[in-house]
């Protein structure tokens, strides 16, 4: 059985290598043959001994994902749906600017954790990805990219793990892909731009300080409990009083002294003035008075299931400038690509549910909510 080299990370390359009777120096050969030039034959290594190459033709492979579909929107934002069987495919979206190459990358097949507002929460799910499906996405793009815009040098200068899924419950698979785009063998990604999201497993949190600390953002959007329950269920499970100090403990680790949060902006249910100053109450409370976090707010894109709607314009300026006043950096994040449902929250490739969630979620709509829950009556009858 061969074995897909795209799966490893230099490492588990080096622990290959051995098993072939060969040095370590081979395997940082051919992580930078795999991963900075973008090789997929051996017999393209030239500067491989041509025995080795044989031997790595019968025990190995380097097999990228299967592009299904390339949109690209009027601004320049690319999105690909790639086939990872099994009748699923995950979504992967680029976003140039000026100053960068942004790859929003997916981690899971689907996502379990329903978030209300999430396009992909209410797909379902499927399975993890592999490490090599993840870096798969990062390597099919970097090196698609290079001669689609004329590059010789390196295209994607920042990733984020906020594509489909919650990256942190495919931990095991999440944390060698992140070595990979780390390590200077590989793409060489500074930690300050590669991004981890997550809507709040702390454990994991926790172990991804202790382990691979990189870029932390934090999916809040609701500044209470009983809100947060509704809009992002995991807090039932993991509540502020867990989350927020996990967040605080982060920062001794990560490679940022602040924390993302990103705040889905939804009309009449988290946008209020009074939410706002009840967010400013929290980060203070968890701050000891230090202002330690950032926020993204985020137009919601909507699709006819949610039954939600975006915020206006207006209620989203005045919800920033409360936390601006409040010295609290915040910005309001553009709309990228929604002309190809590429944007924040749209995310939605091919999942084959296998865990019911889409049938849950229909039965949470049917639910009438606690009157503590600050929800206006339109809300209510989503
Ligand atoms: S917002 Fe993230 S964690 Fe929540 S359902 Fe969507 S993909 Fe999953």
């Amino acid at each position: 059985m061969t074995v897909n080299l795209l799966d490893y990370d230099l490492g588990g390359l080096a622990v290959f290598c051995e098993h072939l009777g060969e040095k370590h120096f081979r395997a940082v050969q051919l992580f930078r043959w795999i991963h900075q030039k973008g090789a997929r034959q051996f017999d393209e290594m030239t500067d491989l001994a041509k025995a080795l190459r044989e031997k790595l033709k019968t025990s190995a492979c380097i097999t990228p994902l299967r592009v299904v579909s390339q949109h690209v929107s009027v601004d320049g934002t690319i999105k690909w749906l790639f086939d990872v069987g099994d009748g699923n495919a995950v979504e992967t979206v680029f976003i140039p600017e000026d100053d960068r190459g942004t790859l929003c990358i997916s981690t899971q097949a689907g996502c379990a954790m329903g978030c209300r507002f999430c396009a992909t929460g209410h797909q379902g799910f499927s399975r993890n990805l592999t490490t090599g499906e993840m870096i798969g996405q990062l390597w099919f793009a970097e090196h698609f990219l290079r001669p689609y815009l004329k590059r010789d040098d390196r295209v994607i200068s920042n990733v984020v793990m906020m594509g489909m899924g919650e990256p942190l419950q495919n931990y095991s698979a999440l944390v060698p892909a992140l070595r990979m785009m780390l390590d200077d063998h590989g793409y060489g990604l500074s930690r300050r731009r590669v991004t981890v999201s997550t809507s709040g497993l702390v454990k994991k949190i926790d172990l991804l300080a202790q382990e691979c600390p990189v870029a932390l953002a934090v999916s809040l959007h609701a500044p209470n409990n009983a809100l947060r329950d509704y809009l992002v269920p995991l807090n039932i499970k993991h509540p502020l009083e867990q989350l927020l100090p996990a967040c605080v403990n982060y920062l001794r680790y990560a490679p940022r002294d602040f924390i993302t949060f990103e705040y889905c902006m939804l009309d009449g249910v988290n946008d209020s003035i009074e939410h706002a100053r009840e967010l400013v109450g929290l980060i203070h409370e968890y701050g000891s008075g230090k202002i330690w976090c950032k926020f993204n707010l985020i137009g919601f894109n909507p699709f006819p299931e949610s039954g939600l709607r975006r915020s206006k314009p207006a209620q989203m300026f005045e919800f920033a400038k409360l936390l601006m006043d409040a010295g609290i950096t915040t910005t309001v994040r553009k709309t990228r690509g929604d002309d190809i449902d590429a944007a924040c929250g749209q995310l939605a490739g091919d999942v084959k549910d296998r865990t019911r969630v889409v049938e849950r979620m229909a039965r949470q709509r049917m639910v009438t909510f606690r009157p503590k829950c600050q929800f206006d009556s339109k809300t209510e009858k989503v």
